[in-house]
C-alpha cells in the first residue's frame, strides 16, 4: 500500500492506525466467520448422521416385512426438521421401498440406487448414505438430503454482526486516533513549524519547544544544537563577511590609488620620454644607438650633420663601416670589442664623415643591457675640432709660458746670488764702519743704513726663496746630522730676540727621537726661525714654548711632530688658512704695527710639504697661537748612531766653502788663501779676518788660489763658488 508523499504525518498516522485496525478487525472477524462455517457444516453433518441411524433403527422391523406404508410413515416424521428436503430407504436389492419429500420442496429426482456410504457434499446441498442394520446384518440403505439454507443464513447473520462490530470499532479507533496521533505528530509538526521559519526567515536564533523526552525530544535538542552551531557559523561567517568588506573596500580604495598614482606616473613618463626625446633631437652632440650586431637603430639630427648622412641612409646600416676607414678600423674595432666585454669607452679620436674626411670627435660609447644580455650600445660624439685648435693654442701659449717662466726663475736664481753679494758687501762695511771711530750722529745714520740693508737683505732673501720654490728650483738636501744639537743652535740664536721683548723662549725635546736624523738641516732651521720668529713678533709679553715629539717610527723613517706656542695677539679663526698663501697678512693694520711681507709662512709651509709633513695652526684671537708642523727625517742605523755619538765633531763638519789644508793649530794668528772674485766681498772677508788677527792671501779666482797653492801652504783656504776662470768647485777638486 503507498502514502501519497504530500500527506501531513496527522493524516498519515491516522491512516496507519485506522488501516491497522481494519485490517485486524476485518482478518479476526473472517476467521471466526470461516470457523463457524466449518463447525456449523461438521454439526449439521453430524445431525444428519444422528437422523438417519435414529429413523433407520425407527424402520428396521417394516424394512425386514417390506411395510413400505409403515417406512413412508417413519419417515415423514422427518419433516419436523425443516433443513431435510428428501429421503428414502432401499431395500437390500437396491430398490427405493419409501421415500419422503418436503412439502412445497421442488428436489432433484432421487438417486435410484444407493452410493457410496457416508457423506456427499455439493453447493447448498449435504446428502447422506448410510446403511440400515439389524442385528448388525445390512438389510437396506437410508439416504438423508438436506439443504444449506440454514447455514448461510447463519453465516448471513455472523456476517452482519461482524460488519456492525468493525464499524462500531472502527469509528472508536478514529475517535481514538486522532487525540493519539496528535501526541506523537504535534511536535514533529511544531518542529517543522520552526524548521521553515527558521529557513524562510533566515534567523537562527529561533529554537524548537521541546515536550517530551521521546525520540523526539532527542530530535529537538539535535536540532537546537544544530541551531546553535548554525547560529554561531552564521556569526563567525559575518564577521569574516563583514571583515572580508571592510578588506575589500580597503583593498579597493589602495587599487584606486594605486590607478591614480600609476596614471599619473605613466602620463610623468610620458612627459619625460618626449622631454628625453627633445633633449636628444635638439643634443648638440651626435647620438646613435646600435645592436649587438652594430647594425644603426637610431640616430639623431647633430649625428647626421656631423656625419653628413641623413637619417634614412645610417638606419640599418653597420656603424663601424659607417665611421671608420682603413685608418681607424683597428683602433675602433678594439675599443667596439672592449665595450661590447662591458667596458664603458672614452676616446679622443677621429671618425670618418660621409665624404671621406675625418673629423676629430671625442666619443663616448656605453653598453646596454648586463653581460650575457646585452641589448646594443649608445654612442655619443662630440665634434671638438674647435677645441683641438684652441687646445693647440693653448699648448703653444703654455709652452711659451712655461719658458718665460722658466726664464725668469732662472734669472731669479742667477740674480739672488748677485743681489745678495752687494748686499753683503753694505752690511759688512757698515758693520766695519760701526766699528771705527765716530760722531754720535754718524753712528747713528749708519745704524740705520745697516738696520735698513739687513731687512732689505732678509726682504730680498724671501722673495728669491718664495721665487725658487714656486719654480721647482729647490733642491733639499740630505745630510746626517745631529738632531738636538742642531735645534739648540738654532733656538739659542732667538734666545735674545725673545729677551730684547721680555719674552721667555724654551724648548723640549720628546722621548725617542734618535740623536741623528738625515734630511734638510738648513731648511728645517729656517721654518723654526721663521715660526719662532713671528712668535716673537706677535707676542708683547709672556713666553714662547718649542717642543717636539717623535709622531711614528719606522726602522727606514721617523716623522717629527714640532709645536711653536706663544702667548701672543692670536688669529682670528676666518684668518687662519690664509696666511699660508704667499704676501697675506692679517690685516693691514697688524702689517702697520709689525711690518713683515707675509712670504715668510708661504715659504714655510712650502718647505714643510717638501719635506713629507703638514702644517697647521690652533689660535684664539687675545691667546696665543698654536703652530704645528710635521715633518718626515731618514732614519740612520743604530751602528751609525753609535759611531756618530763617539766621533760627534765628524759630523758637523764645516761649511760647505770652507776646506782645511792642514790641522787648524789655533782658532787666531791663522794663515788664510781667500778666493773671491767680487773687490768688495774680498776686502771685506779680508778686514774682517784680520781684525781676528789672521793673516790673509786673496787671490781673485780658483787658478789663481791653486797657483799660490803651489808655492804657499796655508792653514785654511776660504773659497767662492762663483768665479771666472776656475771656479770654487772644481779649484777644491784640484787641491
Ligand atoms: P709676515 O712677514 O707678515 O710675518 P708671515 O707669512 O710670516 O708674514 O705671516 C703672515 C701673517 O700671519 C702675519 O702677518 C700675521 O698676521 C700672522 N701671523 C703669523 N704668525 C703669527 C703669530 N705667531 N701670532 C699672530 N699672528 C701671526
Amino acid at each position: 500500500m503507498r502514502i501519497p508523499h504530500g500527506w501531513s504525518i496527522g493524516h498519515k498516522l491516522t491512516r496507519v492506525i485506522l488501516i491497522s485496525c481494519g485490517v485486524s478487525l476485518l482478518m479476526a472477524c473472517t476467521a471466526l466467520a470461516a470457523y463457524d462455517f466449518v463447525t456449523f457444516r461438521e454439526d449439521l453433518a453430524e445431525s444428519l448422521i444422528q437422523t438417519a441411524r435414529a429413523t433407520g433403527a425407527n424402520a428396521t422391523a417394516a424394512l425386514s416385512f417390506g411395510d413400505a406404508g409403515s417406512v413412508r410413515e417413519i419417515l415423514s416424521s422427518l419433516s419436523a426438521q425443516n433443513h431435510i428436503v428428501q429421503a428414502c430407504v432401499y431395500r437390500l436389492d437396491g430398490a427405493i421401498l419409501a421415500s419422503y419429500v418436503r412439502s412445497g420442496a421442488h428436489p432433484d429426482p432421487l438417486p435410484p440406487s444407493p452410493g457410496p456410504y457416508g457423506i456427499a457434499s455439493k453447493p447448498g446441498q449435504v446428502a447422506l448414505f448410510q446403511p440400515i442394520k439389524r442385528d448388525g446384518e445390512r438389510i437396506g440403505t437410508i439416504y438423508l438430503d438436506s439443504d444449506t439454507e440454514e447455514l448461510y443464513a447463519r453465516e448471513w447473520r455472523f456476517a452482519e454482526i461482524a460488519l456492525v462490530v468493525v464499524l462500531a470499532s472502527f469509528v472508536t479507533a478514529c475517535l481514538l486516533a486522532a487525540p493519539l496521533q496528535r501526541a506523537i505528530s504535534e511536535p514533529v509538526r511544531e518542529l517543522a513549524q520552526t524548521v521553515s521559519a527558521v529557513s524562510l526567515g533566515k534567523d537562527y536564533s529561533i529554537r524548537a519547544t521541546k515536550s517530551s523526552e521521546d525520540e523526539i525530544g532527542s530530535l529537538v535538542d539535535g536540532f537546537n544544537e544544530m541551531l546553535d552551531r548554525i547560529h554561531e557559523r552564521e556569526r563567525a561567517l559575518q564577521s569574516a563577511r563583514d571583515d572580508l568588506e571592510v578588506r575589500v573596500s580597503e583593498r579597493t580604495s589602495e587599487l584606486q590609488k594605486e590607478i591614480a598614482e600609476r596614471k599619473n606616473t605613466e602620463q610623468k613618463l610620458e612627459e619625460r620620454t618626449a622631454f628625453f626625446n627633445s633633449l636628444i633631437e635638439n643634443s648638440p652632440i651626435a647620438i646613435v644607438a646600435v645592436g649587438i650586431d652594430d647594425i644603426v637603430q637610431f640616430c639623431n639630427p647633430a649625428f647626421e650633420n656631423l656625419f653628413g648622412y641623413p637619417r634614412a641612409d645610417v638606419i640599418g646600416k653597420s656603424l663601424l663601416r659607417l665611421l671608420t676607414n682603413e685608418e681607424i678600423r683597428a683602433e675602433v674595432a678594439a675599443n667596439r670589442e672592449a665595450l661590447w666585454k662591458g667596458k664603458v669607452i672614452h676616446t679622443v679620436s677621429r671618425r670618418a664623415r660621409s665624404d671621406g674626411t675625418l673629423v676629430d670627435v671625442e666619443a663616448f660609447s656605453v653598453p646596454l643591457g648586463p653581460t650575457g644580455h646585452r641589448t646594443g650600445a649608445v654612442m655619443q660624439y662630440q665634434d671638438i675640432t674647435e677645441r683641438k685648435r684652441a687646445e693647440e693654442a693653448l699648448l703653444r701659449a703654455k709652452d711659451a709660458a712655461e719658458s718665460a717662466s722658466r726664464a725668469k726663475s732662472e734669472f731669479l736664481a742667477n740674480m739672488s746670488h748677485e743681489i745678495r753679494t752687494p748686499m753683503n758687501g753694505i752690511i759688512g762695511m757698515t758693520e766695519l764702519t760701526l766699528d771705527t771711530q765716530l760722531t754720535p750722529e754718524q753712528r747713528e745714520y749708519l745704524g740705520l743704513v745697516w738696520a735698513s740693508a739687513d731687512s732689505l737683505l732678509k726682504l730680498i732673501n724671501d722673495i728669491l726663496d718664495f721665487s725658487k720654490i714656486e719654480a721647482g728650483k729647490i733642491d733639499l738636501e740630505n745630510i746626517e746630522f745631529p738632531f738636538q744639537q742642531s735645534l739648540d743652535e738654532t733656538l739659542k740664536s732667538l734666545v735674545l730676540r725673545a729677551h730684547q721683548k721680555d719674552v721667555e723662549l724654551s724648548w723640549r725635546v720628546g722621548p725617542g727621537i734618535p740623536g741623528y736624523l738625515k734630511g734638510d738641516v738648513g731648511r728645517l732651521r729656517q721654518i723654526i726661525v721663521n715660526l719662532v720668529g713671528n712668535a716673537v713678533k706677535f707676542t708683547k709679553r709672556g713666553e714662547i714654548k718649542v717642543s717636539v715629539e717623535a709622531e711614528s717610527e719606522s726602522d727606514a723613517e721617523v716623522m717629527l711632530h714640532f709645536q711653536v706656542r706663544d702667548s701672543g695677539i692670536g688669529i682670528p679663526k676666518e684668518k687662519q688658512r690664509m696666511i699660508f698663501d704667499a704676501f697675506t697678512q692679517v690685516d693691514s693694520s697688524t702689517t702697520r704695527n709689525y711690518g713683515g711681507t707675509g712670504l715668510g709662512l708661504a715659504i714655510t709651509s712650502r718647505l714643510v710639504h717638501l719635506m713629507g709633513g703638514k702644517i697647521w695652526v690652533e689660535s684664539e684671537p687675545g691667546r696665543g697661537s698654536v703652530f704645528h708642523f710635521t715633518s718626515r727625517f731618514e732614519s740612520i742605523g743604530a751602528e751609525q748612531q753609535t759611531a756618530h755619538s763617539e766621533s760627534p765633531e765628524a759630523i758637523r763638519g764645516l761649511p760647505s766653502t770652507v776646506a782645511p789644508t792642514s790641522t787648524p793649530q789655533a782658532a787666531q794668528g791663522m794663515k788664510i788663501l781667500l778666493a773671491e772674485d767680487n773687490a768688495v766681498n774680498r776686502r771685506l772677508a779680508m778686514a774682517l779676518l784680520q781684525k781676528r788677527g789672521h793673516r790673509i792671501a786673496a787671490t781673485e779666482n780658483g787658478q789663481e788660489a791653486l797657483d799660490i797653492l803651489e808655492r804657499e801652504n796655508f792653514d785654511l783656504v776660504l773659497m767662492d763658488v762663483q768665479m771666472p776662470v776656475l771656479d770654487g768647485l772644481d779649484a777644491i777638486r784640484a787641491i
